[in-house]
């Protein structure tokens, strides 16, 4: 730190994200992305007449993009706010409605933590039951704002949408968010509750089902008073928050409701035969509604499988918290990188046995 910094900054413990080296060619299974490309029709939509015209800025209100994604859910495009991937979402809406506290799971996001922190909210974290399942009880009239991860990160285990119905309408003077990066591997999507309850904000993103992580784009869908509110805080913190290729990739991206579908059916067929290999190893493997499956192998701990596979040139990722350190997080990749996956547990657990 320089001596310049202020006070504040000495104590953030910022979010660690999920490495991305350069040093080989790795099969990444750490981070989430999707392992097809974007929509092809979105991507021929970027040409030279759309990058001559980065001379000017932006379309502050993304109206074109906040338009397709009316129509694809059948909501009111002033029920939309586009944001700089949805982490920005996360910090705009921890900014206008959790200052006076926050809860969620001990093992979710890492990120909702670290905003928190950067804003001052109090936080107050809810343990998941012993098969890391949300229990909705514990959500009911918290008397703050409520996040969750729906399905949660690091476990990929969905809640219903009933229960999430509840934990809503049992919160109606509270903000209750709900995450969705990973809904679209799920079979709940909470933005039709939106036209129900005033205090839903859904917090939605382009980087995980749509193929788009390095384009930036999220958005919330709401009741059109609180996105009010969040147009005031993102007009106060940076009024050209996307970028003119990034609304136009995306915009495309959700047109291409066929393409999108198609990602969605493959990686959800790759998951559930690869979680089959996994169990037929006798891995423990978490039930998944997300893009990933957290797994623990009967052979080996969390933190020495995921150094084998790195040394292997495969990335998944690992993390030290306490209740999942014994796990790895493995992304759903195509159905050749899975295979290059349990081969290289093959290998690895194998050496095992012979050393013992
Ligand atoms: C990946 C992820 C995000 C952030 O995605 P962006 O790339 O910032 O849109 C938000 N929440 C969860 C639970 C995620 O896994």
């Amino acid at each position: 730190m320089s001596r310049f910094a202020d006070r504040r900054i000495e104590n953030i413990s910022p979010y660690v994200p999920g490495e991305q080296p350069r040093d080989r060619k790795y099969i990444k299974l750490n981070t989430n992305e999707n392992p097809y490309y974007a929509s092809a029709y979105a991507v021929s939509a970027v040409d030279g007449e759309l990058l001559l015209n980065l001379k000017r800025y932006s379309d502050p209100e993304c109206r074109d993009l906040a338009s397709a994604i009316a129509d694809f859910y059948g909501v009111q495009s002033d029920q939309i706010m586009i944001t700089n991937g949805s982490d920005e979402a996360l910090a705009f809406a921890f900014y206008a409605y959790c200052r006076q506290g926050v809860c969620f799971a001990d093992v979710t996001y890492g990120f909702y933590e670290v905003i928190a922190r950067l804003f001052g909210c109090p936080v107050e974290k809810i343990s998941l039951d012993e098969q890391f399942k949300i229990v909705p009880d514990n959500y009911f009239y918290k008397g703050k704002s409520v996040v969750i991860a729906n399905p949660n990160a690091q476990t990929g285990i969905a809640l219903g949408g009933d229960k999430i119905e509840e934990i809503i309408a049992k919160n109606a003077d509270n903000i209750v968010i709900i995450d969705q990066a990973y809904a679209d591997f799920g079979e709940f999507n909470a933005i039709e509750l939106t036209k129900k309850y005033d205090n839903l904000v859904t917090v939605n993103t382009f980087s995980k089902s749509r193929s788009l992580a390095g384009a930036r784009v999220g958005y919330i869908i709401a009741d059109r008073r609180l996105i009010e509110d969040l147009k005031k805080v993102k007009n106060s913190f940076h009024p050209y928050n996307v970028n003119t290729v990034s609304l136009l990739l995306a915009a495309r991206a959700m047109e291409d409701r066929e393409y999108f579908l198609s990602c969605m059916e493959k990686i959800k067929a790759t998951r559930a035969s690869f979680a089959e290999q996994l169990i037929a190893r006798g891995f423990e493997v978490l039930p998944s509604s997300a893009n990933f499956v957290l797994a623990r192998s009967p052979k080996t701990d969390g933190k020495s499988l995921y150094e084998s596979l790195r040394a292997k040139g495969i990335l998944v990722r690992h993390f030290n918290d306490e209740r999942i350190a014994e796990y790895i997080r493995i992304t759903i990749g195509t159905d050749a990188e899975m295979g290059r996956l349990l081969s290289a547990i093959d290998q690895i657990t194998g050496e095992n046995n012979e050393k013992s």
